[in-house]
């Protein structure tokens, strides 16, 4: 087993979508970002690349690529989890929060779940999706902008063992 841990925050920006967990959530403002500016996407495929030792989603997807722009982050998911599965590393499960004074995430919960699972490979009792306001506390707090946190457990493919070296 290896475990990553991912974080993000984005700022409220005028005229864009607020997308969040692959949902797209009424509300006056969106996410400032080259991507789509999904802060939980881009938190769990952090932790899941920090669990298999990948370093960064700036260093897979950099935001000086046009190729990236506006991109849709469950693209950038999916493909972090084939980076996975091409290297043997299977995801587990995963526990994401969501920091935000506004707007309400619960009605959305379980859309992103859904998304999430889908895109992960694993059933849904292995993502859990939260989210909680900071009390009014700090740039959360303040509105200016939405934070994520994410943890995730991958698991190493079984060492393939040889039968007959052992038993001689
Ligand atoms: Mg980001």
């Amino acid at each position: 087993m290896r475990i990553g841990h991912g974080y993000d925050a984005h700022r409220f920006s005028a005229g864009r979508p607020l997308i969040i967990g692959g949902e797209t959530i009424p509300y006056k403002l969106g996410m400032e970002a080259h991507s789509d500016g999904d802060v939980m996407i881009h938190a769990l495929c952090d932790a899941l690349l920090g669990a298999a030792g990948l370093g960064d989603i700036g260093r897979h997807f950099p935001d000086s690529n046009k190729e990236f722009k506006n991109i849709d982050s469950r693209i950038l998911l999916r493909n972090v989890v084939e980076q996975l599965l091409a290297r043997g590393l299977t995801v587990h499960n995963v526990d994401v929060t969501i920091l935000a004074q506004a707007p309400k995430m619960a009605p959305h919960i379980l859309a992103m779940v859904e998304n999430l699972s889908a895109d992960l490979g694993v059933p849904p009792d292995r993502v859990n999706v939260k989210a909680t306001t900071t009390e009014g506390m700090g740039f959360v707090g303040q509105k200016e902008g939405i934070a994520a946190h994410a943890v995730a457990l991958i698991k190493e493919s079984q060492v393939e063992t040889n039968s007959t070296c052992c038993n001689e």
